[in-house]
């Protein structure tokens, strides 16, 4: 049996979430199970209809920034503040974001784009500035008119920088790799949920149960979840003409607090016997 070493700091994020998980369940019909719920809706990028297809922007933060109102991910620091003392060069970790892009795109009808400008990025990759837990995403809810699905502002991914991290996979599970983990923040960037602790790779323990990233893949549970969303891989997704710019997502994240939520990452490590 695993036992896990719980992070006090990280736990009371998880706690949070799991609330907000237990909450959607009771409610939630079978179909929706894993789908990420906000104030009463569940959100999604592109169309805000079930199974619909989404082209969704991403750039890593070259700046420090700060983002008033913002559960998880407030203050963020420039990418590189993560990777210079880990010694991960930009071109891996890069690659290693594009893969666990790739898991989801391979999954459902979605297609990421990396552009170089965060401000118009939809999905915005940075270090945590100040140490919180190991990994976050903060989700800017955008409601729709009428309907069960919100659309989705942007999201933020904030990685902490005081925790190690890596590109492979050395069994040390004070290491977290980049691959997983991004691969699991991504998801709830997407519109996805914890699925208990252990379930898929939207579970909330980081897990370490294969010899190399390239082994990473999703669970039936992850695939069943980001298809309700956006449909099948293979539908046709539709290219944006330009990536939203003068998206409101941060002015209005602060101006209304029901419009943030969160998720939250690995609450523990499971460490070996
Ligand atoms: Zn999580």
């Amino acid at each position: 049996m695993p036992r896990f070493r719980f992070k006090p700091a990280v736990l009371l994020a998880v706690l949070l979430v799991g609330l907000a998980a237990a909450q959607a369940a009771e409610i939630a019909p079978p179909g929706d199970r894993g789908l990420l719920k906000l104030a009463g809706h569940y959100v999604k990028w592109g169309p805000l209809a079930y199974g619909s297809p989404a082209e969704i922007t991403y750039a890593y933060l070259q700046e420090t920034r700060s983002f008033p109102g913002a559960r998880n991910c407030a203050a963020m620091a420039p990418i590189a503040t993560l990777l210079t003392p880990a010694g991960i060069t930009f071109q891996s970790f890069d690659r290693e974001i594009a893969a666990a892009f790739r898991l989801w795109s391979e999954a459902a009808s979605l297609r990421f784009v990396r552009i170089d400008d965060a401000d118009r990025a939809d999905i915005v990759i940075g270090a945590q500035a100040g140490s919180a837990g190991v990994a976050f995403t903060n989700v800017v809810q955008k409601p729709a008119a009428s309907g069960p699905i919100d659309g989705i502002g942007r999201s933020t991914i904030c990685l902490d920088p005081s925790e190690r991290w890596e590109i492979g996979i050395d069994g040390d599970p004070k290491t977290y790799n980049v691959r997983y983990v991004a691969t699991h923040e991504i998801g709830h960037a997407i519109g996805l949920d914890h699925q208990g602790r252990d379930h898929g790779i939207m579970g909330f323990a980081y897990q370490e149960k294969v010899a190399s990233p390239g082994a990473i893949r999703l669970a039936q549970s992850d695939i069943d979840a980001v298809v309700r969303l956006y449909g099948p891989a293979g539908d046709a997704v539709p290219v944006q003409a330009a990536a939203q710019p003068g998206e409101p997502c941060p002015a209005a994240a602060a101006a209304n607090a029901t419009a943030l939520a969160a998720a939250c990452e690995p609450a523990q490590k499971a460490l070996p016997e």
